[in-house]
């Protein structure tokens, strides 16, 4: 790595449709900020291009203004320009209004309007002169990146550019990310284990030479409990035990549960079948039958899976109303509160590319109860059971996993944890301690994807 950071500055340019915290769905919006940060801070030149969304948070856009107009596709196309933690960001705004329906995504012409964005986007490159080294495109959603650049921007003066192209989660637009795969120069996905389990898909079989995993990390100012507006109590892994108590307190009481010393277990998710559903709902029984509490942060972008947990919410709402609360949407300064009050985040994921969740639950000292799958395995190391793995990887064991997708697994491992928590409270509280202090940033990642990026540029 010494021979990368004496080279000199690389352009890079993120054509993505999502990007924390203004335009965030799940994790995709985490990782294009976060990675454009990191780069940046190894002195490289990051630019975001960004649809103008009319649901966009603007509050955290710095520097917002007008930069210009362009026409294309039959239609003008407004460019806005603005900071945003720290990075530039273009916005895209077409006259034709695909950006103005209320939500990122959801449309029946979803594929329609960001193909739409990923041309527009090479052409606000090429029609300003850009000249970038690399064009980063993520998942289904900027895909045709990857393909409109090699059979036409490529040839019309953007030659030097190379395309990488990350797979954030294959489930969605596999027909699209195939493509891309096969046009890119480098292919990635965000961790080394989900590389695997999908290397033998059709979409990647026959390109694996150019597809590594990289996993990903989180922003450690953007995710810091010692500097965080909302939670109560500024902590380190020094006053962790202080910081938690002041947080569950304040969680407890702001839903309006029991404020008493009980096990407090939290679920940040999409309620997706991917985040494992009936896993969720049985380990909230089983939490309950513990006496723990149990706190679910989540909505549902399929409205029957949303109408079963608001029916799930009701029923314990009325059975367990000290104990039990779930919060059926979206709420950024909720998940700070829940991840820094919690004693535990669970994250039993039928397939997870790397997750985030239990990264950001190890840096607020909040013990992941995963199951083993993609990113989860390669962050969460068992107690009882990973001690090895984890010295191969230079950490502290620092959670509690299991295999199956059944309740037995669930019970498995959230047994062990809640009874850590009743029986060894000294145990418990040295490992969030522990946990608060394995970092994992964005500084090793950040480098991965710069070497990447040089070969590709080398080839
Ligand atoms: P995915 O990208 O599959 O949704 P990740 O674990 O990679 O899963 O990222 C999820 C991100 O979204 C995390 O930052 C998590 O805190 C956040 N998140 C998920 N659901 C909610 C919610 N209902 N409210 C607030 N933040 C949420």
């Amino acid at each position: 790595f010494r021979g990368v950071a004496k080279e000199p500055p690389m352009n890079i340019v993120h054509i993505a449709v999502e990007m924390a915290p203004i335009a965030k769905v799940g994790g995709l919006g985490d990782v294009v900020t976060s990675l454009s940060r990191a780069v940046q801070d190894l002195n490289h030149h990051v630019d975001i291009i960004l649809p103008k969304y009319d649901c966009l948070n603007f509050s955290n856009v710095k520097e917002f203004q007008y930069n210009r107009s362009f026409s294309w596709g039959g239609t003008e196309i407004k460019v806005w320009f603005g900071k945003v933690e720290g990075v530039s960001v273009y916005f895209l705004e077409p006259q034709n209004r695909f950006f103005d329906v209320g939500c990122i995504y959801g449309c029946k012409n979803d594929a329609e309007r960001f193909g739409f964005f990923c041309h527009a986007a090479l052409e606000f490159l090429l029609q300003t002169g850009f000249h970038p080294d690399i064009i980063h495109c993520h998942d289904w959603s900027s895909a045709p990146v990857a393909w409109l650049f090699k059979d036409h921007y490529m040839h019309y003066g953007l030659s030097k550019a190379r395309v990488v192209f990350t797979i954030h989660n294959l489930e969605f637009g596999t027909h699209f990310i195939g493509k891309a795969v096969a046009y890119s120069d480098k292919s990635t996905t965000v961790s080394n284990t989900y590389a695997k389990e999908v290397s033998g898909n059709p979409a990647i079989a026959s390109h694996l030479y150019k597809f590594h995993g990289i996993i990903n990390g989180i922003d450690q100012d953007i995710w810091d409990p010692y500097n965080d507006k909302f939670i109560p109590i500024s902590y380190t892994s020094e006053n962790v035990v202080e910081g938690k108590q002041a947080a569950k307190e304040a969680l407890q009481q702001r839903l309006g549960l029991k404020t008493a010393d009980l096990p407090v277990v939290g679920i940040i998710t999409r309620l997706t079948r991917q985040k494992g559903i009936h896993l969720i709902k049985h380990a909230i029984r089983r939490t309950l039958e513990r006496n723990g509490q149990v706190v679910l942060l989540g909505s549902a972008p399929d409205p029957r899976i949303q109408n079963d947990f608001v029916n799930l919410a009701n029923q314990l709402h009325s059975s367990h109303a000290d104990r039990a609360r779930l919060c059926l949407t979206y709420d950024e300064p909720l998940s700070h509160l829940i991840y820094a009050g919690a004693d535990f985040i669970l994250v039993p994921s039928i397939f997870e590319p790397c997750g985030l969740t239990q990264l950001i639950a190890m840096r607020y000292g909040s013990i992941p109860v995963v199951r083993k799958t993609g990113g989860l395995y390669d962050t969460v190391f068992d107690v009882d059971h990973d001690k090895e793995r984890a010295d191969a990887e230079g950490v502290e064991p620092n959670g509690f996993s299991f295999d199956g997708a059944d309740a037995a697994g669930v019970d498995y491992a959230l047994n062990r944890a809640i009874s850590a928590w009743y029986d060894g409270r000294d145990w418990f509280n040295s490992l969030c301690k522990t946990l608060m202090e394995q970092y994992w940033s964005w500084n090793k990642p950040a480098l991965d994807y710069m070497e990447l990026y040089h070969a590709a540029r080398k080839e």
